[in-house]
C-alpha cells in the first residue's frame, strides 16, 4: 500500500509495522489487526490504509471495503470462538486532545460472549455481556500468544 503518512500520527505509524503478530488482514483499503488487550477477545483494530480525517472522506469502495470486512469479521469470530455479535465505534476522540489534531479514520472492533471462550486454558470472560464495553480492565496477552489468537482468524478471513 502506498499511501500518504502523517507525521506523529499512531495509526500511521501503526500501519507501517510489518511484523505485527496480531495481523489479520490488509486489503486494498484498510488494515485489520488484534489489540494487545483481548479483555474482548478478538478486539482489534480496523485502520484505513491512507490518511483521512473523517468518515464523510472515504471513498465509496473504502467505505464498502470497511464494512464488507466488519460483516466478514463479525463471522469469523463467531466462528472460531463464539462470539454472540461484534460492536463496532469509530471514535477518535484522543486525537482532539492534542493541540494538532491528526485524526485518522479507524474503528475499535469488540467481539462479545455469552460464553467464555477458552485457549489453551486461559479464560477469555466478557466482563459485561449485553453492557457497553468497558475501558478500565484489561487483558494484554504476550505476542506469541496474539499470534496464536489471530491464526483461525486470519485463515478465516483471508478466503
Ligand atoms: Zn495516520
Amino acid at each position: 500500500m502506498n499511501a500518504l503518512r502523517v507525521n506523529g500520527c499512531q495509526s500511521c505509524g501503526f500501519l507501517e509495522i510489518n511484523d505485527d503478530p496480531g495481523h489479520i488482514l490488509t486489503t486494498d483499503f484498510h488494515t485489520l489487526s488484534l489489540a494487545t488487550d483481548q479483555l474482548y477477545l478478538g478486539r482489534a483494530y480496523l485502520t484505513l490504509g491512507r490518511y483521512a480525517s473523517k468518515i464523510s472522506d472515504l471513498t465509496g469502495d473504502e467505505s464498502s471495503d470497511m464494512w464488507d470486512i466488519i460483516k466478514r469479521y463479525e463471522l469469523a469470530t463467531a466462528q472460531t470462538y463464539g462470539a454472540a455479535h461484534l460492536t463496532i465505534a469509530t471514535l477518535m476522540n484522543n486525537a482532539y486532545k492534542s493541540p494538532n489534531p491528526q485524526p485518522h479514520v479507524h474503528s475499535h472492533l469488540r467481539p462479545r460472549y455469552t460464553n467464555a471462550p477458552n485457549i489453551g486454558g486461559a479464560i477469555f470472560e466478557d466482563p459485561n455481556f449485553g453492557e457497553h464495553y468497558i475501558r478500565n480492565r484489561s487483558h494484554n496477552v504476550a505476542p506469541e500468544f496474539l499470534h496464536e489468537i489471530a491464526q483461525p482468524l486470519r485463515a478465516l478471513m483471508a478466503n
